[in-house]
């Protein structure tokens, strides 16, 4: 019998920035898929790599945080979030090593918005204000789905999901502006805001600005994104 291949979590904060935090969905769904979650603490950068060297795969989570605007080189405005700097310096420093060394990387929401930024993309600090679009904040609950993506043919991501439309949540107040050299966009929302972003060339970079972890409740489907990742997790360890 193989073991379960074992998938990094990146963990959030509370706001007292005192307690560590996670929805347990993104435990729940590595477990639904075969992978063995280990939660990762804020450790960068002393021993951001000795965790990498635990992991067959990677999730880069959300949460109540933004990506430090002076990571492409903008200065935070009043309407960017809370910045949790050590977490995203942990994030930032196992992300690299993952891209560099092929390990399989899944960002989710913030985790996708950092991957953007840390292969030289932006990000809109507040949809509402640059843009004026307001649909991407639903009410409560968070797992139900409440817009729309095309999930562009060709891309990995449809492989996973299939092309075309794809009903998913949406809780983020931030999203992608220039979109990293490199990168492909996966999905797009109706208005146009990009939705989804993978690294082509790499066993297993992808990310999505929805909650995949939540939204499989109602939309059994998103768990081929945690599936995926567990495979080439999986084929990474071999
Ligand atoms: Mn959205």
């Amino acid at each position: 019998m193989s073991a379960r291949p074992r998938i990094g979590i990146s963990l959030d904060a509370d706001e007292a920035k005192v307690r560590y935090e996670l929805k347990r969905t993104y435990v729940d769904a590595v477990l639904a898929a075969g992978g063995l979650p280990i939660l990762i603490p804020f450790v960068a950068p002393d021993h951001a790599d000795e965790y990498l060297t635990l992991l067959d795969g990677l999730v880069l989570s959300g949460g109540a945080f933004d990506v430090p605007p002076a990571l492409y080189g903008e200065e935070a405005r009043p309407v960017c979030g809370p910045l949790i700097p050590e977490r995203t310096d942990t994030e930032l420093r196992l992300l690299r090593a993952a891209l560099a060394g092929g390990t399989p990387v899944l960002g989710v929401c913030g985790g996708m918005q950092l991957l953007n930024v840390a292969l030289g993309g932006s990000l809109h600090q507040d949809v509402p204000t640059d843009l004026g679009i307001d649909l991407h904040q639903q009410p409560h609950p968070k797992d139900v789905p409440s817009h729309d993506v095309e999930v562009v043919a060709g891309t990995r991501l449809a492989a996973l999901v299939g092309a075309g439309a794809l009903r998913v949540n949406s809780t983020h107040h931030q999203a992608v502006k220039s979109v990293a050299p490199g990168l492909v966009v996966s999905a797009r929302a109706a208005d146009g805001l990009v939705e989804g972003i993978e690294l082509p060339g790499h066993p297993y970079a992808l990310g999505v600005q929805w909650h995949p972890e939540s939204a499989l409740r109602h939309v059994p489907r998103h768990a081929e994104l945690y599936r995926g990742l567990v495979r080439a997790a999986v084929e990474r360890r071999r």
